[in-house]
């Protein structure tokens, strides 16, 4: 019953596949291959448009480059309180940007609300000399709270943000997840909301090692190949990315993969809603569950084997009340590779626990 994280899981059987058939023979390195300008059409495809795309190994990377190419050392790059990039990356988007300082703005449900980034906009002090100057918004979906944002909400924070001389970049680590939900197409979920820069996750969603930087603005992506050596993110045998994501986007197989998690995550939210005791603080949208579980049905979840982590949101936010003393606030999360037995189990377990508070 793993439900740690959807990088917990190994990779899908067909992109092993891919990587093992794509260890035959010789093929030029750095990304010069069939396999990488065969990812890179099918990039094209699925977005509906001339892109740019680098291959990387991490989500942090592919993030840390993209706000490179967006944002000067001494700019502002603005982004949930939240983000991946403020409190998971290790100050990678800082070192690779040479300097840019990561804004936080605070927002419900992990997204940012129009009006906050309209206000945090208008008061930031630019062109003042002793402050960092604004270059970018960053944001999350799926989000740190296993929330979406509608195209409709994208667009208008794009709006704002390029109206203010920004450029947006998405932090897509979970954007199969999100696209998925949203039963929108991908261009209309990233630069037709106008997004101009994308990670565009495939790790979590089933490859073994690969996501993507993409710019739906090909001459912003100039700075990129030399950003992408200089850090040490180019890979030599550069093939073995381009098999990783060519077998992803093949045939619809990365939107079959997030189909599976977000069910896996659905059925087991659902289930946990109708145990007394459970509180959920946000829906659950794509393949992540945050939880508000009573110490006992904790402690019995864990005694079963049961893996996840505790998180460390405090804020559940106006609409439910705070984890009480023994409560513990917890993320659960899906992927592929999920067994629905184990949604089954973690439920039955939950369930014989019994919801009443101590
Ligand atoms: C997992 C994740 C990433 C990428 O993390 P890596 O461990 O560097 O691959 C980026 N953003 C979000 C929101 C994530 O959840």
């Amino acid at each position: 019953m793993d439900f740690a994280s959807d990088n917990t899981a190994g990779a899908s059987q067909a992109i092993l596949a891919a990587i093992a058939a794509a260890n035959e023979g010789s093929a030029q390195a750095y990304g010069a291959d069939p396999l990488t300008a065969r990812a890179a059409l099918l990039l094209k495809e699925v977005f509906e448009r001339e892109i740019a795309c680098f291959l990387v190994n991490t989500g942090t990377a592919a993030n840390a480059l993209a706000l490179a190419a967006i944002a000067p050392p001494f700019g502002a790059i603005f982004c949930h309180a939240q983000a991946h990039i403020m409190a998971d990356e290790c100050g990678a988007p800082e070192m690779f940007t040479g300097g840019a300082k990561l804004v936080g703005v605070a927002g419900r449900a992990g997204k940012i609300a129009p009006a906050d980034l309209k206000t945090v906009l208008t008061d930031f002090p630019r062109g003042v000399e002793k402050q960092v100057q604004p270059a970018g918004l960053s944001l999350s979906q799926v989000t740190e709270c296993g929330t979406i944002y509608t195209c409709q909400e994208i667009a208008e924070l794009t709006a704002l943000a390029h109206g203010a001389g920004l450029m947006v970049h998405m932090d897509g680590a979970r954007f199969a997840n999100a696209l998925v939900s949203l039963h929108c197409t991908p261009a209309e979920m990233s630069w037709k909301a106008g997004i101009d820069v994308l990670s565009f996750g495939a790790t979590k969603n089933g490859a073994l090692a690969c996501e993507a930087v993409l710019f739906f603005d090909p001459t912003k992506a100039t700075s990129l190949p030399f950003q992408r050596k200089r850090s040490g993110h180019t890979l030599s045998k550069g093939r073995f990315l381009g098999a990783q994501m060519a077998a992803y986007l093949e045939n619809g197989h990365w939107l079959d993969l997030a189909a599976r998690a977000n069910g896996h995550a659905r059925r087991l939210a659902a289930g946990l809603a109708k145990i007394p005791g459970i509180r959920m603080p946000w829906p659950c949208e794509a393949n992540e569950i945050f939880a508000i579980l009573p110490g006992k049905i904790d402690a019995a979840l864990k005694a079963g084997g049961a893996l996840y982590y505790p998180w460390r949101f405090r804020d559940a936010g106006p609409d439910c009340a705070p984890p009480a003393k023994d409560d513990v606030f917890v993320r659960l999360v899906t992927s592929f590779a999920t067994l629905p037995s184990d949604v089954d189990s973690f439920l039955t377990l939950a369930r014989s626990a019994g919801g009443e508070r101590i």
